[in-house]
């Protein structure tokens, strides 16, 4: 095995356990996959490509690769199968990712979900395959299948791979992981492939899963591998020991003399797409074996290769053989200098395969067929509009742009635009690469650019997504498509176009950009949730935006519990241009009890009312993205005792930790590392350190004694939870401390106060069990497991059969201050507007407040 690759293996899976919660143009896809039809859409493709797409029609075959989170799949072996044996092979994801954190943004929770989406579709773009998702909520790490079964509904999850199963049907099913739940691992990778094999047994059984069978059929797989690896069986050296008899080995390092390119160098592309995840991957030449482990054969027994006694030929379709010898026509004498001659053996073979029973195979292959025919023609079809964000009903001006670039005789017939029941007819002919272009008014539908899967508020472990055919979908189909035929000779084609959005940029040329439908005005507060200390009003901004030129109507405000008061009730507003923002004081008033309520904007515009924010993903490896967003912010009222203190905040890897504690009530200003000196750490009284900021700040390697001697002076410096793998130096204390990956995920887990009396624990506020109640997601991460004993731990916490961890909170004095480390999950308590933690961290800045004050 290759070196390179194989630390890439380790740091695939290490990374998948360790960051255990490190962890889309493109809607087309999804488009194609709801109509049941695994299909790629994309540019115009060269004769090579369009050579590959020859082979692919003689080859019948389907395999499902099965695992838990984007990033888990081997994408050596999905772009083997899809790129050299041509089958259609699917990543079956049980969650989005969404889990994880978020190594190029501020994004976590259901929006990171999303960017990790895409990465897959992107990821899948590179390396042939199709992407499919479960409804299960990627909740953050747990330990053991036991753990991830309580939390995600296990029986709707199992209904969504049988479901894959059913609309994918494929022959060979490989899971990722191991189902033994005595191997340590993610609870979800070892969940995934527990319900894989359920699934195997359950696809072909009428009685499961009835519902389904209104829009697929039963299923039965012909065989199931576990995709192995030496991971797997504790070190290279047991791997290279064990007896491989029973496994299949494929040898992964293929080189493609038509594209130039070995398959790992595509596997090593699509990889990076994780970017995320920070999974850039390195693109690896020559041979690399990766072996199948059997698990589940119909015929139980030993096959010698992954299709062996599978007819994966056009003879598995009754009636195919006659149409396999004509593909294998087409592709002994497919001419690379002119694809287009191809054409009257392409049009027999569609007409051919139109004949045959509706059945996957001809609804599959048609497709197939169609796009080489397209390819063969170098038919270009775009329909493009003004504005990336269009508002329900309204009407936006399209232009469709057609070119037929072959003397193939061909013409534009009509056209239907999704949305509406007319239909636009042309019978125009399309001379040899003459552009034809045609505009018309497109009614833009009254739904909005909500992800599918976020319409429904999810819970903890599950989303909630009501039509079955949209379950596992990707993506959303595109806002605004249109329906166009083409009459090629004598066969009629119809082609789905999504409309786009077109604009030429000096710097970086074309950008198409997907369209959105947004609503007319948004509304937006700054924060995830807004708290209020001490019975505290504030006045918040609220920012009104108008995504449409000239647009009118009114605000209302409300807060859903009784006791909260805001103000204004009620405005109107005018706005000129799209993109114009308006920015409203509204004053809060928070009861005088600790409660949280919902603050509800709503927006009437021409007599629809709307709720709604847009986040916009802006990233060079996604497509542009609008999403749009429920406006409702939680608010929470508290009472927080607070010491003035001067703070200052060193930014990590990202959190909004600094802006949290302003909403109490803290001063605190942002630090820049790199120009630290003695000097101006003497203005602050505390420090805190974001989240991974040992990881990420490299000024850190050399300004740590700075802060610890400004510590031995009297600061308090705070360090938030760091990852022990790549720390910019390993003296992230002033006494010797081992960060460790000991985490406890379930936030509802029992905590002991070890020290009662510490004045973190007593001052300004006493803490009690009641601030351990209501903690969103974890409880905490990265726990030290090794300290001096100049440390002490203040807490003790464990998950559920685990043995009690002391790490999570650890203060010690440092000459006349205190150095504290903390793997608490402030970075997602805080912004929650949990007030425990707050209570807690208030107590951790007001250290040495007696002290600074004598
Ligand atoms: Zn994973």
């Amino acid at each position: 095995m290759n070196k390179v690759f194989e630390w890439f293996v380790i740091c695939s899976f290490k990374a998948c356990m360790m960051k255990q919660r490190i962890h889309t143009t493109t809607c087309f896809l999804s488009v194609l996959f709801s109509l049941l039809i695994p299909f790629h859409a994309s540019a115009q493709k060269g004769a090579d490509e369009i050579y590959k797409e020859i082979k692919k029609l003689g080859v019948l075959a389907n395999v499902l690769y099965v695992a838990a989170h984007p990033d888990d799949e081997n994408t050596r072996m999905i772009s083997y199968l899809s790129n050299h044996v041509y089958a259609n092979t699917t990543y079956l994801s049980m969650t989005r990712g969404d889990g994880g954190q978020n190594l190029i943004g501020h994004e976590f929770r259901e929006m990171l979900g999303i960017i990790r989406s895409h990465e897959l579709l992107e990821a899948r773009k590179i390396d042939g395959g199709y992407q499919l998702f479960t409804r299960a909520n990627d909740f953050g790490y747990s330990k053991t299948a036991r753990e991830t079964f309580s939390i995600w509904d296990k029986d709707q999850v199992l209904s969504d791979v049988v479901w894959a199963i059913r609309k994918t049907k494929p022959d060979v099913i490989i899971n990722r992981f191991p189902a033994d739940t005595n191997f340590q691992n993610h609870g979800h990778h070892t969940a995934s492939a527990i319900l894989s094999q359920a699934a195997f047994d359950l696809a072909n059984d009428p009685k499961a899963y009835p519902e389904q069978l209104k829009y697929t059929q039963p299923w039965q797989p012909h065989r199931q591998f576990f995709n192995t690896t030496w991971w797997f069986y504790g070190s290279r050296e047991a791997f290279d020991a064990a007896d491989k008899s029973k496994l299949l080995s494929l040898d992964l390092g293929e080189y493609d003399p038509m594209t130039g390119e070995s398959n790992n160098e595509i596997a090593g592309r699509s990889r990076s797409m994780h970017k995320s995840q920070g999974f850039g991957a390195p693109e690896v030449r020559g041979e690399s074996f990766d072996y199948l482990d059997l698990l589940n054969d119909v015929d139980n027994k030993m096959p010698a290769s992954i299709f062996d006694d599978i007819d994966i030929t056009w003879n598995r379709v009754p009636g195919g053989k006659a149409i396999g010898t004509k593909v294998s026509q087409l592709d002994a004498s497919f001419d690379f200098r002119s694809p287009k001659s191809s054409l009257p053996q392409l049009i027999d073979i569609y007409q051919s395969i139109e004949k045959l029973p509706g059945s996957y195979w001809r609804t599959v292959k048609l497709r197939e067929c169609e796009e080489i025919i397209k390819d063969c023609l170098g038919l270009f079809i775009e329909a493009r509009t003004t504005s990336v964000n269009v508002s329900p009903e309204t009407s936006m001006p399209v232009t469709l742009e057609i070119i037929n670039r072959s003397d193939v005789e061909a013409s534009l017939m009509n056209m239907i635009p999704s949305n509406m029941d007319t239909m636009f007819s042309y019978e125009v002919p399309l001379d040899n690469n003459k552009v034809v272009t045609k505009e018309f008014r497109y009614r833009v539908p009254g739904h909005l650019s909500i992800p599918y899967w976020l319409e429904k508020q999810p819970t903890t472990g599950m989303y909630v997504v009501d039509d079955q055919q949209k379950i596992g979908q990707p993506a959303d189909d595109p806002a605004m498509q249109v329906v166009v035929k083409v009459k090629i000779k004598e066969l009629l084609l119809d082609f789905d176009i999504p409309v786009i959005y077109k604009t030429v940029d000096p710097a970086e040329g074309e950008i198409i950009k997907p369209v959105y439908i947004t609503p007319p005005v948004t509304a937006e507060v700054e924060s995830e949730a807004l708290v209020f200390n001490e019975s505290q009003a504030r006045v918040i901004p609220l920012v009104l935006k108008a995504m449409t030129d000239s647009i009118s109507g009114s605000l209302r405000l409300k807060i859903d519990k009784p006791g909260w008061t805001v103000t204004p009730e009620k405005m109107d507003f005018v706005f000129q241009k799209s993109g114009e923002t308006s920015t409203i004081p509204c004053t809060i008033t928070p009861p005088e009890n600790q409660t949280r309520a919902m603050l509800m904007p709503s927006i009437e515009v021409g007599g629809l009312t709307y709720h709604h924010k847009i986040t916009t993903l802006d990233y060079d490896h996604l497509p542009y993205m609008s999403i749009v967003k429920d406006a409702s912010t939680p608010v929470q009222s508290m009472d927080i005792k607070i010491t003035n203190r001067s703070i200052a905040y060193i930014d990590g890897a990202g959190d909004d930790v600094a802006a949290s504690l302003r909403q109490i009530g803290y001063d605190v200003e942002m630090l820049d590392p790199s120009t630290l000196t003695a000097d101006i750490l003497s203005h602050y009284q505390v420090i805190i350190l974001g989240v991974r900021a040992f990881n990420t700040v490299e000024a850190l390697s050399h300004k740590n004694t700075l802060l610890f001697d400004w510590v031995k002076k009297g600061g308090t410096l705070i360090t938030q939870y760091n990852v022990n793998r790549g720390l910019v130096t390993q003296d992230i204390a002033p006494y010797p401390l081992t960060i460790s990956r000991d985490r406890v995920t379930e936030e509802n887990s029992p905590v002991t106060i070890l020290q009662p009396d510490h004045p973190a624990m007593t001052t300004p506020n006493k803490i009690t069990s009641a601030d351990f109640d209501g903690w969103v997601q974890e409880r905490g991460l990265y726990f030290s497991n090794a300290w001096d004993d100049h440390f002490i731990p203040l807490l003790e916490m464990h998950d559920t059969k685990e043995n009690p961890m002391k790490g999570s909170l650890l203060v010690a004095p440092y000459g006349n201050g205190y150095y504290v480390y903390s793997g608490l999950s402030w970075f997602r308590h805080l912004p929650a507007g949990d007030p425990g933690p707050y209570r807690i961290l208030s107590n951790i800045i007001s250290l040495g407040y007696k002290n600074n004050k004598s």
